[in-house]
C-alpha cells in the first residue's frame, strides 16, 4: 500500500512541528512520499515563509538585493534546523538561496524557496531523498500543468525510492524558469504525486480534523463531514471551502485515489474521506455542506422570443469572450437570461463596456445590472434521494426574512446555488444550517 502525505505551513512551522509530522510519517510504513509545505505561521500575527518571500522578491526588484524580509526568513530556518538538532549546513544553503534569488529576480523563484528549503529539512530530519519539484513537475507553453510529462518524470525519480520527500507548491515553465501554482498550490503537488506512483490513498495534513458542513466563523461548532465525493469537494471549494485547493481533485480524481484530510495536531480524529462517485457512500443527509461567497454582479438580460432567435446566446457569449470575462453562472427562462460574474473582473470601466456591447449585439427589451450579490452553494449527493430538499431550503430561508435574488440548480442535482445580497449571506448560511443540521 502506498500513502502519499501532504502537510501543510502550520504543521512545518517549527521545529515541533516538524517533529510530530515526522513521529505521523514514521507511525505508518505506508506513508512512504511526502510532499511539504513552507512554514506557516507559529502564531496569530506571525508572517508565512512564503509572504516574507514575495517581500524578498519585491526587494530584489526595487533594490536588486535582498533585505529584511530574507534575513527572517534566514532565522526562521536557521531557528528549525537548531531546534530539530540536524547536522546540516543550512547557514550554506540560505546563502546559496539568497544569490539565486538576487539573480533569478523573479516572484515565482523567490517564493518557491520555502517549499524548497522546507522540503530539505525534512528530507533530512526523515533520512530520506529529496526530489526537487522543479525537476519532476512541468508547465506547458499556456502555463498550464503539463499533466501527461509531469506524472512520468515524478514515476521515474521515484522508483526504487521507498521514501522521498518532495517540495510543494512549484515547478518549471518551458523556458526553465521556476513556476509556482496559485497559493495554497502544495495541495496540487501532493495530488500529482499520488496520481504518479499510483497512490492507494492522499493524505493530506492540516490543522483541522476535516471539513466542516459549513463556516465555523458563521455557525458555532458545525458539524464534521466524515466523507464527500469529488464532485461535492469541487462544488464547495470553488465556492469558498478553503481546506484543499480547488484544483488539487484534479490529478487524484483520474486515478481514483481517494483523499483523506486529517489533522496533524489530533491524528486520532477521522478527518473527513474524499472518495470517487463511484464509492460515494450516501449518509442519509440530503445536504452535505454549505458555501458562501461574496461579491459578484448579475447582469440580467430579458428580451421576447429569446427562445426563438438564434445565436442570441452567442452574440451575448461573443461580447464577455471580447472582454476576457468568464462568468461564473448562467441561470435562464424562457424570454431571460442573466450571467454572474465575479464583481473584481467588472472594475474599470469593464461593465459598462460589456453592457453596451450586449446592448448593439442583441438589443434587448431590458437590461439590468445588481452587484454587491452573493452565491451560495447547497451542495449534497443525497438530495437527488430526498423529495422537498429546496422546498426546506428556500423555506428556511424566507423564515429568516431574506428575499432570494437568484437560483441556479445544476441538471445533475448536485447543488442548488442561491443568490442572496451580500448582507444576508451569512444569516442565510446560518438559517440553512440550522434546517438541514441543526434538528438532529
Ligand atoms: N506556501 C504556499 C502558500 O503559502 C503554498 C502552500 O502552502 O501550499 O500559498
Amino acid at each position: 500500500m502506498i500513502k502519499v502525505c501532504k502537510f501543510g505551513g502550520t504543521s512545518m512551522a517549527d521545529g515541533t512541528n516538524m517533529q510530530r509530522v515526522a513521529e505521523i510519517i514514521g507511525s505508518d510504513p505506508d506513508r512512504r512520499y511526502v510532499v511539504v509545505s513552507a512554514p506557516g505561521k507559529r502564531f496569530g500575527g506571525d508572517t508565512k515563509i512564503t509572504d516574507l518571500l514575495y517581500e524578498t522578491a519585491r526587494d530584489v526588484k526595487t533594490t536588486g538585493k535582498t533585505g529584511e524580509a530574507f534575513e527572517k526568513v534566514r532565522q526562521r530556518f536557521l531557528g528549525i534546523v537548531s531546534e530539530l538538532k540536524l547536522d546540516f549546513d543550512m547557514a550554506n544553503i540560505l546563502d546559496d538561496t539568497r544569490k539565486e534569488i538576487e539573480r533569478e529576480n523573479s516572484e515565482d523563484f523567490a517564493a518557491s524557496r520555502g517549499e524548497y528549503l522546507s522540503a530539505r529539512v525534512m528530507a533530512q530530519l526523515l533520512g530520506v531523498e529529496f526530489v526537487d519539484a522543479r525537476d519532476v513537475v512541468k508547465f506547458d507553453a499556456e502555463g498550464a500543468l503539463d499533466g501527461e510529462k509531469t506524472f512520468a518524470l515524478v514515476k521515474s525519480a521515484l522508483k526504487g525510492k521507498r521514501s522521498a520527500v518532495v517540495a510543494g507548491f512549484y515547478g518549471e515553465d518551458v523556458c526553465g524558469k521556476v513556476k509556482t501554482f496559485s497559493r495554497g498550490g502544495s495541495d496540487i503537488t501532493g495530488a500529482i504525486v499520488a496520481r504518479a506512483v499510483m497512490a492507494d490513498l492522499y493524505e493530506n495534513w492540516t490543522d483541522v480534523s476535516g471539513c466542516l458542513a459549513c463556516d465555523p466563523r458563521i455557525v458555532n461548532g458545525p458539524v464534521g463531514i466524515r466523507s464527500m465525493s469529488y464532485k461535492e469537494l469541487r462544488e464547495l471549494s470553488y465556492m469558498g471551502f478553503n481546506v484543499l485547493h480547488s484544483e488539487s481533485v484534479f490529478p487524484v480524481k483520474d486515478g481514483n485515489i481517494p483523499i483523506c484530510i486529517k489533522n496533524t495536531f489530533r491524528p486520532e480524529d477521522d478527518g473527513t474521506m474524499i472518495v470517487p462517485v463511484s464509492k460515494y457512500r450516501y449518509t442519509g443527509n440530503a445536504v452535505t455542506g454549505i458555501a458562501g461567497k461574496k461579491d459578484f454582479t448579475v447582469i440580467f438580460i430579458e428580451k421576447s422570443l429569446m427562445n426563438s432567435e438564434i445565436a442570441f446566446a452567442r452574440k451575448v457569449l461573443s461580447v464577455l469572450e471580447e472582454h476576457h470575462i468568464s462568468f461564473e453562472h448562467m441561470p435562464s427562462g424562457i424570454d431571460t437570461m442573466s450571467f454572474v460574474i465575479d464583481s473584481e473582473e467588472l472594475r474599470h470601466g469593464v461593465l459598462e463596456e460589456i453592457t453596451e456591447g450586449i446592448k448593439s449585439a442583441v438589443h434587448p427589451d431590458a437590461m439590468r445590472v445588481f452587484d454587491d450579490i452573493a452565491l451560495i452553494a447547497v451542495v449534497g449527493h443525497g438530495m437527488s434521494r430526498n423529495v422537498g430538499t429546496s422546498a426546506r431550503l428556500f423555506n428556511a430561508i424566507a423564515k429568516a426574512g431574506i428575499n432570494v435574488r437568484m437560483i441556479d440548480q445544476g441538471s445533475s442535482e448536485l447543488n442548488i446555488i442561491v443568490g442572496v445580497d451580500n448582507d444576508n449571506c451569512d444569516r442565510a448560511i446560518a438559517a440553512i444550517y440550522e434546517e438541514f443540521f441543526g434538528k438532529k
